[in-house]
């Protein structure tokens, strides 16, 4: 059973051919993914006119190579999975209305897929995690703990009241005049920093609520940076390594919560697992402290490999192939419009109908 992912959410052009053979293992047979980063890089971010003409640029050339490297053609695919929703409106209708139409031309059922869902069901195309699990999303736009009973069965459990992980790194480079994207460059400045020098704040620390907030972190680095101004290039690595201590410690604080609720509520799981999904995930320190507050709950800690942890069309062929194999039928997915938000708590809902 072969499925044919489209992904065009945000900044990443992405088309993969994802195979599930008869024992139900995953195979990914490509996975194609063009970054526009040199595109918006002069802008200092993702700027969506910009993105949404690259994606209709890219899109097809991209598709093309996808099904290529697999060695398979449209007409071998039991269906076609498209991003649609969340991420910019541009973006996601170009990406819908491909799908739409290879879909029709080729009389195969087409999947909207949540991007959400992709990245909370990556980490079982390379690992036989079972249900439920939670999943930890850090990227430039998201910050949330979900739990994953199933497919299409998830809730919510933590978000960001205000900035997204990725986004503080990318703000907190930026006004260190670090070049974007921010999150490697903070990283690679911190190696050489002094992680003492500075005391930022753990936002949220000790609070019963399970959410997140980045953006006081944000806020104390400014005033650091403007109090010791002009900054050296020591100055900048001992913030950066001050800066992502603070993140690392607030993660741990925040995430053991969702850990206890979790152990609470499923006492006899065996495994208890924590995924990690984003691409602050490529992030050796933050790896290394969510490392750790898993092994002092009991937790596995599950990386996949980071090019499923950042934005891929792998994920969203998967998905969709997690529905096929599950009987989630796409009732009215022809029909179905781009959502530019689309919690993933809701996303069983436009294609129930079939049912399980
Ligand atoms: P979405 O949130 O819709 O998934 P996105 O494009 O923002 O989209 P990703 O491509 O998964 O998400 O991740 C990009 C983010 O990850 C950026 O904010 C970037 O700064 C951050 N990032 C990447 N590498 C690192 C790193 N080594 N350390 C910290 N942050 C990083
Ligand atoms: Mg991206
Ligand atoms: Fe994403």
């Amino acid at each position: 059973r072969l499925m044919l992912g489209i992904e065009t959410s945000c900044d990443e052009t992405a088309a993969s051919v994802v195979a599930l053979d008869v024992d139900g293992r995953p195979e990914i047979l490509s996975n194609v993914v063009l970054s526009q980063i040199e595109e918006h890089a002069a802008f200092g971010g993702v700027v969506p006119e910009i993105a949404a003409r690259a994606h209709v640029e890219a899109l097809d050339g991209i598709i093309e190579a996808a099904l290529q490297e697999s060695g398979k053609d449209l007409a071998e695919m039991e269906g076609i999975a498209a991003t649609a929703g969340p991420g910019l409106i541009g973006g996601l209708i170009v990406g819908l209305m491909t799908g739409k139409a290879l879909a029709s031309v080729s009389g195969k059922p087409l999947y909207p897929v949540n991007h959400l869902e992709g990245h909370a069901l990556a980490a079982r195309l390379v690992d036989d995690v079972a249900f439920p699990y939670l999943v930890l999303l850090v990227s430039g736009g998201h910050t949330q703990i979900i739990l994953v009973r199933g497919v299409g069965d998830y809730e919510r459990w933590a978000s960001t009241i205000d900035d997204a992980l990725g986004e503080a790194f990318d703000k907190t480079a930026k006004l260190l005049g670090l070049p974007y994207p921010g999150g490697p460059n903070v990283e690679k400045a911190a190696l050489a920093g002094d992680a003492s020098r500075f005391d930022f704040p753990r936002p949220l620390k000790g609070e019963a609520r399970p959410d997140f907030s980045f953006s006081g972190l944000k806020t104390a680095v400014r005033q650091a940076a403007t109090a010791i101004a002009p900054l050296t290039e020591k100055d900048i690595a001992d913030i950066c390594a001050s800066f992502q201590v603070a993140v690392g410690e607030t993660l741990q604080d925040r995430v053991a919560r969702s850990l206890t609720r979790f152990r609470g509520m499923f006492p006899g799981q065996q495994t208890p697992t924590l995924v990690v999904a984003g691409g602050v995930a490529a992030n050796r320190a933050i790896r290394a402290a969510l490392e750790l507050v898993c092994e002092r709950n009991g937790f596995r800690f599950l990386a996949p490999p980071m090019k499923l942890c950042t934005d891929n069309a792998a994920m969203i062929a998967w998905a969709g192939l997690e529905r096929l194999r599950a009987g989630i039928e796409p009732d009215e997915a022809m029909h179905f419009a781009p959502r530019s938000r689309w919690p993933l708590d809701e996303s069983a809902a436009p294609l129930i109908g079939a049912g399980k």
